[in-house]
Formats: C-alpha cells, structure tokens, sequence
C-alpha cells in the first residue's frame, strides 16, 4: 500500500486530469484515468480511514464495478447479505436479497484509493481544491495555496464538496421536500441484528436501517425530516426511537459518533463545463432508502475517469458527459425516486407489503432488483454492459 500523505510541496504543476475528491467516484475515476495511461492528481480534503454516513450495503451493480476496475481485493472480508427485513407500523415482511455486501466505509475508501495510488495517481489527503473559472485548480493545504492545471478536472467531492462553488453554472437544485441523513457505527451490543441481514425500519417522517458489519459492528443510517430530528431531541435519540425494541443498550446509542448530512435529495444545474466533469453524489443524489449511491458513484465516477483520458485523446469532448452520466444511473434513479415518494406514504407501503406477503417470489424478485444493475454502456472497455 502506498502512502496518500503527499505533501502540497512535492506535487507537480501540472496533470491530465485532477480529481476533487478521494471517495468511491473519486478513486474509480482515477483508477479508470491512469489505466488509460494518464498522470492523475487526486485531492481530499480527509483523512483516511476515515467515517462518512453510509448504510455500507454494496448492491452487485458496484460489485460488478470494481471488478471491471480490478479492485475486487477491496471486497476481502466484507460481510455477505442475503436478505432484507422491512418493519412499517404494525407490518414486517422478510425478502430475499442476495448478492450484495456490507463492508464500513473506512475500510472501503482507504483500499480503494491505495489501488488509485499503486495505479500510479497521486494522492493529497488534508488539501481542499476549488475548481476556478479560468481552468485551473486552486489546491489549500494546511497555509500553503497552489495552483495546479490540468487538461480535464473530475469534480468527485460528494455531496458536501465543494470544489465547484467558485462555478456558478453548477449550482445546486435542492428538492423541498429532501430529507436529511445521519449515521454513526455503534457497538455490536447496542442493537439485536443477525449477520447477512439488512433491517429497514420506515417511519412517518422517515427510516432507518442497521447492517452488521464483518467486525461485528454496526452501522446505522437514517434518512429524516430535520424536524423529526429536532422534535426528537437528536439523532441518537430518533434511532432509538425508530430502532424500538431491537434496541440493547440506549447508552451505547447514546456514546456513539454520530454524523449529520446536509438535504439529500438533489441535482447539479449541470453536470459538465467545458473541461469539468461532475461524478458521484458531487452531481446528483437520491435518498438513500435502495442502498445505491455507491454504485452509482463508482459506475460514474469509472466512467468519468475514461471518459477524461478519451478527451485528452480528442475522441471525445465534455459536452457528451452528461447524457453518459445520465444514461448510467437513470432507470435506477427513477426506481430510487418512486421509491422515495411511496416512503411518504407508509399507510401505502404497508398495503403494499400486506400485497407482497401472498406473492413472496415477485417481492424477492423486486427487492434483488434494486442495485442489480446499471444501464451503463461505457466506451472505455473499463465498464461495458455485458451482453444479454
Ligand atoms: C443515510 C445514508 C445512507 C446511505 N446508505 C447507502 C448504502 O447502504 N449503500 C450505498 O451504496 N450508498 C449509500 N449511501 C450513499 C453513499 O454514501 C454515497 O452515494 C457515496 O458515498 C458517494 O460517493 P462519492 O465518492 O460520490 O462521495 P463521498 O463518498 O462523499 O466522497 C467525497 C469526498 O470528497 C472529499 N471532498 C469534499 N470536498 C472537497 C474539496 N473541495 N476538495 C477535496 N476533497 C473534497 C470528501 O472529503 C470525501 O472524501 C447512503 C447515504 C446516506 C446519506
């Protein structure tokens, strides 16, 4: 494994493409770049390991990915899943959901960019980059400022990046009625959960989900309305509210590191400029209730990297890049969206789930069919649909 913690002062003036952002776009981006042959620069603002709010439920179609980026050693030890059990109300219903993975951010996103650096990218943890108007990039690390060019810039900074604030075309468009996440990694005895199974608890102004990780852990994430939240008296406390009686220790709930997100649901104004391409959660995002961001961070942010070395090449320009972002994620996003509007209404999805239990087969069918796949077909040969 390769060391991330470049110092600014060693970093070259000049790349072929400089990545904002060292999370799961922003590692598959520079791998997929500098498999292309090209010199990458990727920026993070963290440190690694390092926690983020994540459910840690890979789907197969992420799966798929980092095994079309050779990087499938990322998956070692993580823990299998097999199914989902959903609780709305009074209703609970138990649905089969295999080939997915639970694996903790923290150990996820430091293999990932140690492949990014054995690939041969430069890596600069604890350094903001700020995308200017007039193509360069401003890098702040510690006191010092520098200004590094590049041919293509992949803005990969996640929700909260915010590497293209200097960009007023990229500006967000933030959905009224989002909710916002929250999440912590608990004890193994704060709640009752057995491995391999994902629990989904929906509520009137929102849900919740719990996944045992390999070490045993925990990992909680929610999606909320902020005034649940406040009514509640804090994160720590609406999970144990929503967790109930699958709850052992609300201390335990109560000691852990709770994190917060910003509005979930949103969309870049655009997802290119003219040498900017956008990936990940830093161009659009959904809540999180089918467990997909990942992949669709790592499908795009694959893509974003290919697509960066064919415009160096001059076969291919940004202007094609939203319409390939787009087609990647799209029927996803649009079961993700239809999804987010039935958790609106759980008397709905409690019909719904009384309906599912006399057809138990086409339910299985309908939860494996989130994360199952992706409608990419990506030029590069790094991640090309396969043949039906
Ligand atoms: C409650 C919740 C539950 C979720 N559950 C799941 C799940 O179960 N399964 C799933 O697949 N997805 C899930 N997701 C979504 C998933 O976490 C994201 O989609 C995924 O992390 C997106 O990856 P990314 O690389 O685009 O961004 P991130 O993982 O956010 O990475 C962005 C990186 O950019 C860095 N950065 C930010 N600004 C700058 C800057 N200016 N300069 C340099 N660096 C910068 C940050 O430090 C960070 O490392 C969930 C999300 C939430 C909120």
């Amino acid at each position: 494994m390769k060391s991330f913690a470049t110092n600014i002062t060693e970093i070259a003036d000049e790349f072929d493409v400089i990545i904002a952002g060292g999370g799961p776009a922003g590692s598959a981006a520079a791998i997929a770049a500098a498999r292309a042959g090209c010199s990458v620069l990727v920026v993070d603002r963290g440190f690694h390991p390092r926690q983020k709010v994540c459910g840690c439920c890979l789907a197969p179609a992420g799966i798929e990915v980092l095994s079309q980026l050779g990087a499938s050693s990322v998956l070692d030890g993580a823990q299998h899943l097999s199914s989902v059990h959903l609780e709305c109300g009074d209703r609970a219903l138990t649905l089969r959901r295999l080939g997915g993975v639970a694996i903790g951010r923290d150990a996820l996103d430091e293999s990932l960019l140690s492949i990014a650096a054995d690939s041969g990218c430069r890596i600069l943890m604890g350094a903001v980059a700020s995308f200017d108007v007039d193509g360069s990039v401003v890098v702040r690390q510690d006191q010092i400022v520098r200004t590094i060019r590049s041919r293509v810039r992949i803005a990969a900074d996640g929700l909260q990046g915010t590497s293209l604030d200097g960009l007023p075309e990229f500006k967000w468009k933030i959905s009224k009625s989002s909710r916002m996440g929250f999440g912590a990694t608990v004890d193994s005895a704060a709640i009752e959960l057995s491995c391999e199974q994902i629990l989904m608890s929906v509520h009137r102004g929102g849900y919740i989900g719990a996944v045992r990780l390999s070490n045993g852990r925990i990992d909680i994430a929610a999606a909320a309305h902020p005034h649940e939240v406040r009514g509640a008296g804090g994160v720590a406390a609406l999970a144990a509210r929503w967790l109930g009686s699958y709850v052992r220790s609300t201390a335990l709930l109560e000691s852990a590191q709770w994190r917060g997100t910003p509005l979930l649901t949103r969309r870049r104004g655009t997802f290119a400029g003219k040498d900017v391409l956008v990936a990940g959660d830093a161009g659009s995002y959904v809540e999180p209730f089918t467990g997909e961001g990942m992949s669709w961070a790592l499908a795009t942010g694959s893509a974003a990297g290919s697509h960066a070395s064919a415009m160096i090449l001059a076969s291919a320009s940004a202007q094609q890049w939203p319409n390939i972002a787009n087609r990647i994620v799209r029927s996803s996003r649009m079961r993700c969206l239809m999804t987010a509007h039935l958790l609106r209404h759980p008397r709905l999805l409690r019909i719904g789930m009384q309906t599912a239990q006399f057809f138990p087969s086409l339910a299985d069918r309908v939860a494996s069919a989130f994360g199952s796949n992706l409608d990419a077909t990506i030029h590069s040969g790094i991640f090309t649909k396969p043949a039906p």
